[in-house]
């Protein structure tokens, strides 16, 4: 960035303006005061454009000089601060400075007179920050625009990465008749706006810095240069002419270049910020001071004292105007702002707050009441006066008929309101109001709109969200049909190949023949370890006779069931409900087949195909065949396996019974020997033939097991129970720790007594 204030760099001018009355010698001939500290002061929550700052301090609550006390409620919006050190005494709805005469939401303090600072946080050396850090410093102060249109300055600083910001444009220009507070400002606070400066270049590091200056404040130009002497920044001063302040009209002053239709200085790599938005960046962040206070020109013919003052935030306009000796009786219109963009206050108990840089209190004769209004006659002045290029009577007529897309079309939002089109209409048209409304109307339409779109897509997403989940539940279904039918396919396939060879289905078990000879030979083995035991016990010849016959008759029931596994293999056994089913199955087949076989042999003429395919279905029709033959012979073997062994067996074993009650009966009855020996050898044909019929069925022969069941005589049983007794009186008698030595004695003397009875007794029989 080049050097220096040049006097003679270039200018360019803008398209119409005009020269009114600058009425500013009123108020730019003293110092700036310091306004009296009021005794209440109302903080409106919007003091900026955006959303409200949001509270955080209660009613009740003391608060200091600087103290947060209400936040930044967004992107858009900045902080409050209390202007001085008091009590919160309200928070709701206080007299707004507006032409409505409305009420906003403000925070009420009770001024203690103290003026008591909150701990400041002053930034010895800004340029140690980063950018992020250094804008929120700004952003916490609670900066906003200090020339009248209040945009948030931390937001303006946030400009677009990709638009790199060349020039930055410091606006000193004050067009606007009346006031002189930035004049003043620039007077008696120069150093502190190029400190301001510094920072804002620190942070934007543009290419070049041009301030701007009109040529009706020589003082502050001087005071300004004088600050600059040792600054690189370009002083620019041009010729008074209303409005040259615009932003815009500004940009295009000093650089030539005019911001297109509808876009922002930053879209041309240009930022503009006010000499008092310097001065609150300054002391932002060298003093660690949030906005509080702010230069406003108190002037107007109804006033003794116009001038300048430094007045805290929330200050009522009425105080103000008391202190700079306001002649009630003189005041016609008291206007916030000045008379070409200003409004006019309905009420004095309304608070001055950061956009305010002017109150003027009018006499009639200084501003008098504009004529009533009459048809445009299409002179052409207010095109003529119009810095914006814009064509006002053609706006005006289409205000009044509503034509919003026409206002549009010809560029309504370029308009700044400056009046000066009205201000040369000899019909003294009130157009600026026109376009106010018009503006409102568009505004008001295009926010219903943007809602209704956005109900609108919402509902559509809403729709299309719907429509994807039915979707999705459908191909979920379809999977899950899918997924059933192909289960359902796998089951079908596998029931005839289980009917063909057997290996698909269920593993066989055993036989119910096979496992009724399991069961015995485990019953066998179960009584041969019983008698073993005993055995081991009491080793007596006829205890072992019997074990010997046991293991004899286990040996011969496993030897069975071995036999009878590896007749018939439980691996190779079909299972009856799979074997059933294959067969059914088989049987349809063939019954099927069968029928279309007829089908096609009634024929009288069949075609070509229709005998491919007779001989295709013979052919099938013979597997068919011949795979139900093989089931039905698997079917009938393993049925006559099955229930032919022990139908025979069971035969034998009712006629040994029989044979054998007969012989009983004959003895009792004392029949002579013939009968007798003719019913024995009966007897004895039936035991051969059961065990014929055991040995087919590989049964152990039962006359082994039956020796343990010969009858016993009295004197046996009595010997046998009393040596269960003893036995039993012995056991008991040990498992009682506590049982004396002598009993135990005696039981086992009595134990082995009655043995030695039974063993005597049986060796007599
Ligand atoms: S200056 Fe007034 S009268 Fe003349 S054209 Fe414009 S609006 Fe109509
Ligand atoms: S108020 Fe609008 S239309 Fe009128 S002169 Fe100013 S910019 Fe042009």
């Amino acid at each position: 960035m080049t050097a220096v204030h040049n006097p003679d760099a270039l200018i360019w001018d803008i398209p119409g303006g005009i020269h009114p009355a600058e009425r500013k010698e009123l108020s730019n001939r003293t110092p700036i005061q310091q306004a009296p500290l009021p005794k209440r002061l109302s903080l409106p929550l919007a003091q900026h454009l955006g959303a409200p700052a949001e509270t955080v301090v209660a009613v009740g609550e003391h608060v200091l000089k600087g103290q947060l006390i209400a936040d930044a409620n967004g992107f858009v919006s900045v902080p409050v601060h209390a202007p001085t050190s008091g009590t919160v005494s309200f928070i709701g709805p206080q007299p707004y400075p507006h032409v409505s005469g409305m009420f906003a939401p403000a925070i009420v303090i009770d001024s203690d007179g103290l003026e008591q600072w909150c701990s400041l946080t002053p930034c010895q050396d800004y340029r140690q920050l980063d950018r992020d850090a250094l804008v929120a410093l700004i952003r916490q102060a609670g900066i906003s625009g200090m020339g009248g249109a209040g945009f948030p300055t931390a937001v303006k600083l946030n400009a677009r990465p990709t638009q790199k910001i060349h020039t930055l444009i410091i606006n000193g220009t004050e067009c606007e008749p009346y006031i002189t507070a930035d004049d003043l400002l620039m007077r008696e606070r120069a150093s502190e706006m190029i400190s301001g400066i510094d920072i804002l270049v620190q942070l934007i590091q543009p290419d070049q810095v041009l301030i701007g200056i009109e040529d009706n404040k020589p003082e502050a130009i001087s005071a300004v240069r004088s600050a600059l002497s040792e600054g690189n920044y370009q002083l620019k001063v041009f010729p008074t002419k209303y409005p040259s302040g615009g932003e815009k009209q500004l940009i295009q002053i000093l650089t030539g270049v005019e911001v297109p239709s509808g876009g922002l200085p930053a879209d041309i790599g240009m930022l503009c910020h006010n000499v008092g938005t310097c001065v609150a960046i300054h002391d932002a962040v060298v003093h660690g001071k949030p906005l509080i206070s702010r230069i406003t020109t108190l002037t107007g013919e109804a006033l003794a004292t116009p001038m300048n003052v430094e007045v805290l935030l929330g200050t009522p306009v009425g105080e103000l105007l008391a202190f700079a000796g306001l002649d009630q009786s003189k005041l016609n219109r008291l206007i916030m702002g000045g008379p070409m963009m200003g409004f006019t206050l309905p009420d004095f108990a309304v608070p001055l707050i950061k956009t305010t840089n002017c109150l003027l209190a009018s006499t009639t004769a200084e501003l008098p009441p504009p004529p009533p209004a009459m048809p445009c006659i299409r002179c052409g002045e207010c095109a003529e006066a119009c810095p914006a290029s814009l064509l006002p009577q053609q706006l005006h007529f289409f205000a009044i008929g509503q034509e919003h897309e026409q206002l549009k079309a010809h560029n309504l939002f370029d308009c700044i309101e400056c009046g000066a089109c009205a201000y040369v209409c000899p019909s003294s048209i009130p157009l600026v109001q026109y376009y106010r409304a018009a503006k409102g109307e568009i505004r008001d339409l295009e926010h219903k709109q943007l809602k209704a779109e956005q109900s609108k897509q919402r509902f559509e997403l809403r729709q299309e969200r719907l429509r994807r989940a039915d979707e999705q539940k459908e191909v979920e279904r379809q999977a899950r049909a899918a997924k059933a039918a192909q289960a359902k396919a796998a089951q079908a396939q596998a029931a005839p190949a289980a009917g063909n060879d057997g290996s698909a289905a269920k593993p066989a078990g055993l036989s119910d023949a096979q496992k009724k000879l399991k069961i015995e030979a485990s019953m066998a083995q179960v009584a041969l370890k019983k008698a073993e035991k005993q055995l081991a016990t009491h080793a007596r010849a006829e205890l072992q006779a019997q074990v010997d016959e046991l293991r004899s008759a286990a040996a011969s029931a496993q030897q069975a069931l071995d036999t009878a596994i590896a007749a018939n293999p439980p691996t190779a056994a079909t299972p009856p409900a799979a074997a059933d089913g294959a067969l059914k199955k088989a049987k349809i087949d063939a019954a099927m087949l069968r029928a279309q076989v007829r089908k096609l042999e009634k024929l009288e003429t069949p075609s070509s195909e229709q005998q491919n395919q007779l001989q295709h279905l013979r052919a099938q029709f013979e597997a068919a065949e011949k795979r139900l033959a093989s089931l039905e012979a698997q079917t009938s073997a393993t049925s006559v396996k099955e229930t032919e062994a022990p139908d025979s067996l069971k035969k034998a074993k009712i006629e040994l019974a029989m044979k054998r009650a007969e012989l009983k009966k004959a003895e009792k009855a004392e029949s002579d020997e013939a009968t007798l020996h003719s019913l024995r050898e009966a007897l004895a044909h039936a035991e051969q033939a059961l065990h014929q019929a055991e040995g087919a069925s590989n049964k152990p022969a039962p006359e082994l097991v039956r020796t343990d069941k010969k009858p016993i005589d009295q004197a046996t049983r009595a010997l046998k129970t009393e040596v269960a007794f003893a036995r039993a009186d012995l056991r008991k008698l040990e498992r009682d720790e506590n049982s004396p030595a002598e009993a135990l004695a005696a039981a086992r003397q009595r134990l082995a007594d009655a043995e030695n009875q039974l063993q005597q007794h049986a060796g007599n029989c």
